[in-house]
């Protein structure tokens, strides 16, 4: 939790700031095992397949489809009660669609986590990858592709 309430990422945690450091410069980075090559996302130490210690960062296109989406409703975190009802979205990455990332559907880059009618959203839809800077931390949001 920071400053403005909102649950954000440690950014020197040593696992995940590689990450961080690729949607700061606005890319989507995805860690993959340098022995097998199987994605782990989200970013832990040791590979689940074959327990590897070697890793790899590598972009990918942050262009994917809805997986599945929920609508939150309160009790919410006081940062957050304002926006309900909003999105949450899974979006399966075009690459590899075991990759799976959590976030938000938005209008656009800037645009706050209620832009977009969570009734509208449908599973299977494009989406792209847009980062949305909140406090110091650049969170991966999606667009309508
Ligand atoms: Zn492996």
């Amino acid at each position: 939790m920071t400053d403005s309430g909102f649950l954000l990422p440690d950014l020197d945690d040593e696992i995940s700031a590689p990450f961080w450091a690729g949607t700061a410069r606005g890319q989507l980075l995805v860690q993959r095992c340098a022995s097998c090559g199987h994605p782990r996302m989200p970013p832990r130490p040791m590979c689940p397949r074959c327990r590897s210690l070697d890793l790899v960062w590598q972009p990918v296109s942050g262009r994917g489809t809805v997986w599945s989406f929920a609508v939150p409703h309160p009790p919410l975190l006081p940062a957050y009660q304002e926006f309900a009802p909003y999105n949450v979205v899974v979006v399966a990455i075009d690459e590899d669609p075991s990759i799976r990332f959590v976030g938000n559907l938005v209008s656009g880059p800037d645009a706050p986590i209620n832009s977009v009618d969570p009734t509208g959203i449908e599973i299977g839809e494009p989406v792209s990858v847009v980062f949305a800077q909140v406090d110091d931390v650049h969170l991966p949001r999606w667009t309508r592709a």
